[in-house]
């Protein structure tokens, strides 16, 4: 027998909405006299996924998304971890922290893994699907034999202590009111507040309240107080968003020394590069956002990355996905415009105490631009002189355009999703609102939505405005893999036909090596100076930034996916030799 779950999103439902429940008159099973979907206690519809036959009725017809009816894996033969509740999200299995080892998670949004981070800390008891709590002798029994075992029979013996960073850093200032030295003298149970300062680069900050960091700042505040707490787990959910690719690598370092023969370390992260340099080994979860998710056996990264990729695990005989995804060995030869969209002479602007410069360059129409750098380096001040909205002290922009501009920083409000993006749905449903799965998200609030969510309707937001010329900072915070990939792919094709140009701001290497026809390369010193190069080719782009970096890359073989040289290793030094830095 087919193995079915049906879930109800209740904060989707709306049974007035939709013709005084629409499931229940519809249901084939409810007209033949059984009760397969009845009125709950809660107001809300209960599907009785025993009687229900998967005839896909309620789900297609429910105007607001509201159910999801799903045949599981028929190889998944065990029954979920945690349930919330008859109808809720359903979690199968749990990822093994593991001591001595870094390991990473990753897998799409919404498929549990805080869920599953939740119950590793203790904060989350679960219940196997029942009405009532299990106990820690039946996860010790459900996971005999495995790494698992180990841990919670730790767990049950109360000898794990979790140091957890959450995924919202944004929240720091809500809840804490201080500087910075306070918020770490207040976490500090290893006496080591000045040491873990001066590693995550936070001296400068020390005395700065909290009010005024910037996201890279609050980023590197989380880490610190979660490392500073004494625990021999240590979690931490996307600890790489706002960080610039600098800070990414030296935080990779930081989290590998972390892990010893008594301290297992978890990390959920989504940008692929970072994930492959920093861990060990790697679960790949997968699932259905909201609905269910499944957490495989953990994989050495490299293989596991690589499943992941390819969207088909081999042992466990599971496709998650129906198909691989690739990337080009070279960049892809596009025929390129003449028309200049943007162009710029040599520029200087003195801003306060920081200096900008830019050398000659210009943007052409259906250009898709990555831009690499350091943060606090003049990115968001450069597009500002290019849209007009500063005036150089020196030389000049040539071409009067309309700019569209996504901040880093997203606001939520109390307005509607279906309002902010009217001219998106009015015009752009096929290319923006269906591929970037907000039609879900229309009736919701802006300050309802999720980090991921809202991000995603930013991006709607800024790309269907008239503009000539789209500046995205940061797309890919809070999105998952496979969100960065199919929104590089949306701005590529939206350029593409509209024959307009966007400039990309991000720190994925990944992303902007997947999206990018060109890339300028911001040079100097944070905070200091800051100096515009390019645009140039891919190749030479990349080559000039990694130099700065002293890293090198090569491509997987298998999946050709970019991978960080070993510094030293043989490659890096052949790299390095020959001047191909990037893409051999
Ligand atoms: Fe109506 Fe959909 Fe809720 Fe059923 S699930 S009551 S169709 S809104
Ligand atoms: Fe009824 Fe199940 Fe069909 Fe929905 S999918 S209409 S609950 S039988």
């Amino acid at each position: 027998m087919k193995k079915r779950i049906a879930v109800l999103k209740k904060e989707y439902c709306n049974p007035v909405g939709c013709g005084d429940y629409l499931c229940v008159k519809l249901c084939p099973m409810n007209r033949a006299g059984k009760e397969c979907i009845v009125k709950g206690e809660d107001s809300k519809p209960q599907i009785n996924e025993i009687i229900c036959t998967g005839c896909g009725i309620c789900p297609n017809r429910c105007p607001f998304h509201a159910i999801s009816i799903i045949n599981l894996p028929s190889e998944l033969n065990q029954e979920p971890i945690h349930r919330f509740g008859p109808n809720g999200f359903a979690l199968y299995s749990l990822p093994t922290p593991i001591f001595g080892k870094v390991v990473g998670i990753v897998g799409v949004n919404g498929i549990g893994k805080s869920t599953a981070i939740k119950i590793l800390a203790g904060e989350l008891k679960p219940n196997f699907g029942r009405d009532e709590s299990a106990s820690y002798d039946e996860l010790i029994e459900f996971f005999k034999g495995t790494e698992a075992q180990k841990f919670f029979e730790k767990v049950k013996a109360g000898e794990i202590k979790v140091g957890y960073k959450p995924q919202a850093v944004d929240q720091i200032p809500k809840i804490f009111e201080g500087t910075v030295k306070e918020l770490l003298q207040k976490a500090d149970e290893k006496n080591m507040f000045e040491e873990i300062a001066k590693k995550l680069d936070l001296v400068r900050v020390i005395d700065r309240d909290v009010k005024h960091l910037s996201g890279g700042e609050l980023q590197r505040v989380a880490i610190a107080a979660t490392v500073l707490k004494k625990a021999n787990l240590y979690i931490f959910d996307e600890p790489t968003s706002y960080l610039d690719i600098k800070q990414r690598i030296k935080l990779s370092k930081f989290i590998q020394e972390l892990a010893d023969e008594e301290t297992a370390v978890l990390v959920i992260e989504h940008d692929l590069i970072i994930l492959d340099h920093m861990t060990d080994l790697t679960h790949i979860m997968y699932g259905l956002e909201g609905v269910y998710g499944i957490v495989s056996m953990p994989r050495t990264t490299r293989v596991g990355i690589n499943m992941y990729l390819d969207g088909y695990i081999k042992e466990e005989n599971i496709r998650f996905r129906d198909h691989r995804i690739k990337f080009d060995t070279q960049p892809i030869e596009r025929e390129e415009s003449d028309i200049v969209m943007s162009s710029w002479s040599s520029v200087e602007k003195k801003l306060g105490n920081f200096s900008l410069k830019a050398e000659p360059g210009e943007v052409k129409k259906r250009d898709v631009i990555g831009i690499l750098g350091e943060n606090g380096i003049g990115k968001t001040s450069f597009v500002r002189i290019l849209s007009k909205e500063i005036e150089p002290d020196s030389g000049e922009i040539n071409e009067k355009i309309k700019i569209a501009y996504k901040p880093q920083h997203l606001k939520g409000g109390d307005e509607l999703v279906s309002v902010v993006l009217q001219t998106a749905i009015q015009k752009f449903e096929n290319q923006l609102i269906i591929p970037l799965g907000i039609k879900p998200l229309l009736f919701k609030k802006l300050n309802q939505l999720s980090g991921g969510e809202l991000q995603r309707v930013s991006i709607a937001q800024c790309l269907s405005q008239d503009a000539d010329l789209f500046l995205l900072d940061e797309p890919s915070a809070y999105l998952d893999v496979e969100q960065r990939l199919r929104v590089s792919k949306i701005m590529a094709d939206l350029m593409e036909v509209s024959g307009k140009s966007c400039l990309v701001v991000d720190h994925d290497l990944l992303f902007i090596d997947y999206l990018s026809k060109k890339l300028i390369v911001f040079d100097g010193e944070p905070a200091i100076s800051g100096v515009v190069k390019g645009p140039f080719s891919m190749e030479d782009g990349m080559n000039l930034f990694l130099n700065d970096l002293n890293i090198t890359m090569r491509r997987d073989e298998e999946s050709s996916r970019p991978r960080v040289n070993k510094l030293d290793s043989r490659k890096d030094r052949e790299q390095k030799s020959g001047n191909k830095l990037y893409y051999v």
